[in-house]
């Protein structure tokens, strides 16, 4: 029912309130790139399940068709394989720009193929929202604010940092990536919008992506060791992914233009994060400590106060409500039975 209650709001929030969603309106054309990934692809199935038409851009860096497959078929869906740094055509009313690998693992992997994702391929797609005239949606990040020395961080704050870390392709390929769209904004008259979203989980994350939730629920399954790094008292906070996406439909709908924090205010010291997963998993499960990674935020905690004054928006779902719905999903894919794999 909270699916339901979602989807009711976001009919009412659409832009001119002429159109209902749902049955009775006419679909969209809504390109999602990077909807072959986590985020990307549970926004796709509430897309369609609306009665958008709904093409993905996505180049399966990180992305799988598994995420996708219980939508092929539907003559409302196509998938094109294609790297947003190059161009592309297409005639489309709205753009949610995803594309660009989040978890750490995989944005240092070629770091400067992470800044051309964020920089020449931001551009790209800005330049198609001008051509068509399509509102355009980038998912931001809240490692925009760095090493944050304003806690909890609000929109307001311009962050900490670094320009030449090991982090910096991905933090500041974002900021470029939010001010690229600044600029169309101002510069074109584009409609845009700017989510920056903060740590997020839930099902169909990459199992071994090295983020701290896939991997604690991963080691948990597999009867490892949790791997906590640092001394676990650096902080994050969690948002399940349903969450997000209705933020993200909510601001694509909605009349303002951000940027918005999209998070979930609970915040959790990585031993906390692992005595959650002991306790949703495996009481038993053991910790072991680990040298942390360089440049890595000491904590990060989202003021939502203008989403939910603008967007009338905030999270549902708790860590511990939200653990075990990942759970099941990690449990299918970590021991077999490939038939059930997308929830
Ligand atoms: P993900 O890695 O699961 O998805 C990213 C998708 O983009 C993948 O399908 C990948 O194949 C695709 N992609 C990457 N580079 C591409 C390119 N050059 N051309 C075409 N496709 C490309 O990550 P996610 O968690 O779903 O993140 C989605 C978006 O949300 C990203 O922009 C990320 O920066 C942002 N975000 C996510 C989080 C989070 O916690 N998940 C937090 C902050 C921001
Ligand atoms: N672009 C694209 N698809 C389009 C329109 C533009 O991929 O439908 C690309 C284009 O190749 C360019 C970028 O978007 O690299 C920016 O386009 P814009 O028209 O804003 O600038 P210009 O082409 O004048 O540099
Ligand atoms: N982390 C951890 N154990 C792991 C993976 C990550 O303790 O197995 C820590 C990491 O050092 C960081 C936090 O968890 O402090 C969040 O890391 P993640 O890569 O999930 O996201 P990000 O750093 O981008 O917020």
């Amino acid at each position: 029912h909270h699916h339901r209650a979602a989807f009711e709001t976001v009919a009412r929030g659409f832009v001119g309130g002429k159109v209902p969603l749902g049955l009775k309106r006419k679909g969209l054309r809504v390109v999602v790139t990077g909807g072959a990934g986590f985020v990307g692809s549970h926004l796709v199935d509430r897309l369609i399940a609306r009665g958008d038409s709904v093409i993905v851009v996505d180049n399966f860096f990180t992305g799988r068709k598994e995420n996708l497959m219980h939508h092929f078929g539907n003559p409302n869906f196509e998938l094109i394989r294609h790297d947003v740094v190059e161009p592309l055509l297409l005639e489309v009313d709205q753009i949610y720009h995803l594309a660009c690998p989040a978890s750490p693992v995989h944005y240092k992997f070629n770091p400067v193929k992470t800044i051309k994702t964020n920089v020449v391929g931001t551009l790209n797609m800005l330049g198609l929202a001008k051509r068509v005239g399509a509102r355009f949606l980038l998912t931001s990040t809240s490692e925009v604010y760095g090493d944050p020395l304003q806690h909890p961080q609000a929109e307001t704050y311009w962050g900490n940092v670094n320009p030449i870390g090991v982090r910096s392709c991905y933090d500041e390929g974002k900021r470029t990536a939010e001010t690229l769209t600044m600029d169309y904004h101002r510069g074109a008259q584009l409609e845009v919008r700017i989510a920056r979203i903060f740590n997020t989980y839930g099902p169909r994350m990459c199992i071994d992506d090295g983020r701290v939730v896939s991997n604690f629920v991963a080691q948990a399954l597999r009867k490892e060791p949790l791997t906590v790094y640092g001394d676990g008292k650096q902080t994050r906070s969690f948002q399940y992914v349903s969450d997000l996406v209705e933020g993200l439909m909510r601001l694509m709908e909605g009349e303002h233009v951000g940027p918005f924090n999209l998070g979930n205010p609970g915040e959790f010291t990585m031993i906390e994060l692992a005595n959650v997963v002991q306790e949703t998993i495996d009481p038993n499960a053991k910790i072991e400590f680990r040298p942390n990674t360089e440049d890595d935020p000491h904590k990060r905690k989202p003021d939502i106060t203008r989403a939910k004054e603008l967007l009338g928006w905030e999270p549902k779902i708790s860590l511990r409500q939200g653990l075990p719905l990942m759970v099941s999903d990690f449990r299918k894919r970590i021991f077999g039975d490939h038939l059930d794999a997308n929830p």
